[in-house]
């Protein structure tokens, strides 16, 4: 199938690289000429483990190419991908402006071709979206003058994590597909047949909000047990011991179960507010969700006051940040928690120091980042973990003690042995131990 992504962000470039691999001819429009410049040479403008080969391998063998010519990408496309940015409006709902301007273009370059004797195109929305999206998408296209029987709307949400999105892409728990006829879900399965994955016949609106949900499922899981910790902290009770305890019970399971400073990235904060959204515009209050973001807001703050009550003078101490990247295996930075902690420890009157093995720059003016681990440790008061890079598990803690002025660890991931840590010689607070 000759296939067409718009957007070849963390979304569209891994859907389009993986269709690619996968054997489908595949097409990725971006409106920034220079990502399409840098994408045409093999170059990704952002790190994720193992797309850049994928992407070099099918630009040699020709199944992918890259243009900011929607008309020449979407022509002879069988399907038609949406995979642009839905960012968080000032009040929380998804501001789904890309989405539309992306569903007019298809119209237009469709307007062209109406002539064209059988015309038919799929057109998926990977976007994460409110739900509602596809009946707009198709408005949009009947509004042009494009007839029914020319497209067929799908949602397919992706569920792809940043920092294994490859391996996710190509070994997902499961495939959504809502559409309203079997036409377009057959052709879709068949786009993923060769993945053996569970797949889901559902119609638009329950795959656009299966989406929400799981997000906002994920994020509850965290928010909850930070609220635990923070329970934990008060009465002398380690959050890992009992995280790690009720984790085991298969109803509840391990994962997103780890207390720290709370989610960042661009899902998990916009979608729970999308869904408040959506519950409020549909005359309902979401009280739970309202309050995992609000948990997750004041996870961050708890984590600044608690070294701010360690130094009642800020002044002439330095924290060194260790972690930028909302996650590790990523370089992004969108809602990270390492940014809000940057803000709020230089506010309080620390000097900062930070450090990320991708993320080369603080992103917060007067703060500069560090080349290496160490420079970013050396002189501190204190180092502060807020993103649980495997790497920082293996840090020579002798050599950081020795570079450090004070020894003291503040682990906003509970990611390192309270026990060893002391024995090396350091004071150590985690998160709710
Ligand atoms: P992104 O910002 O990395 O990429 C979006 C790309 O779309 C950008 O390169 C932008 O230049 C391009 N674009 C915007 N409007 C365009 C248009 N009209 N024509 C052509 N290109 C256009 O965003 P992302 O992280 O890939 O997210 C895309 C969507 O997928 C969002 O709805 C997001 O919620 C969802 N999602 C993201 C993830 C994730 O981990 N990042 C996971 C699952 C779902």
């Amino acid at each position: 199938m000759k296939i067409c992504v718009i957007g070849s962000g963390y979304v569209g470039l891994v859907t389009g690289a993986c269709l690619a691999n996968l054997g489908s001819h595949v097409t990725c429009v971006d409106k920034d000429p220079e990502k399409i410049e840098s994408l045409s040479a093999g170059h990704i403008h952002f790190f994720e483990p193992g797309l850049e080969e994928m992407v070099k391998f099918n630009l040699k063998n020709g199944r992918i190419s890259f243009t900011s010519d929607l008309d020449r990408a979407a022509k002879d496309a069988d399907v038609i991908f949406i995979a642009v940015g839905t960012p968080p409006k000032r009040d929380g709902s998804a501001d789904i402006s890309s989405v539309v301007r992306a569903a007019g273009d298809i119209a237009k370059t469709m307007k062209k071709l109406k002539s064209r004797k059988g015309l038919y195109k799929i057109i998926v929305n990977k976007s994460t979206v409110p739900v509602g999206m596809g009946d707009i998408v198709t408005k949009i296209l009947k509004r042009s003058g494009i007839p029914g029987r020319s497209f067929s709307v799908v949602s397919n949400p992706e569920f792809l994590s940043e920092g294994s999105a490859v391996s996710d892409f190509m070994n997902p728990d499961r495939i959504v597909i809502g559409a309203s006829d079997t036409k377009a879900f057959d052709a879709i399965t068949q786009l993923y047949r060769s993945l053996n994955a569970h797949i889901i016949f559902t119609d638009i609106k329950t795959a656009e909000m299966i989406k929400y949900v799981s997000n906002s499922f994920l994020a509850t899981k965290i928010s909850f047990v930070n609220e635990i910790a923070n329970i934990c902290e008060r009465i002398g009770v380690d959050i890992t011991a009992v995280a790690g305890a009720i984790g085991l019970d298969q109803r509840i399971g391990k994962k997103f179960l780890n207390a720290g400073v709370g989610y960042g990235g661009s899902c998990l904060p916009k979608d729970v507010s999308a869904l408040v959204n959506v519950a409020k515009n549909a005359g309902y209050r979401a009280q739970l969700l309202k309050g995992v973001n609000e948990i997750n807001e004041k996870q961050i703050d708890r984590f600044a006051a608690r070294i701010r009550a360690y130094f009642p003078g800020a002044a002439g101490k330095k924290i060194a940040v260790l972690g930028i990247a909302f996650k590790p295996g990523t370089d992004d930075i969108r809602e990270a928690p390492s940014i809000k902690l940057m803000k709020k420890l230089k506010a309080m009157g620390f000097a900062v120091s930070c450090f990320d093995p991708a993320v080369k720059k603080s992103h917060v003016p007067g703060i500069t980042a560090s080349e290496d681990v160490y420079c970013a440790l050396k002189g501190c008061d204190a180092a502060a973990f807020v993103t649980e890079w495997p790497q920082f598990k293996q840090l020579n803690f002798e050599l950081a003690r020795n570079t450090m002025k004070k020894p003291v660890i503040f682990d906003g991931r509970n990611m390192l042995n309270p026990g060893v840590m002391r024995e090396q010689g350091f004071k150590y607070f985690g998160v709710g131990r």
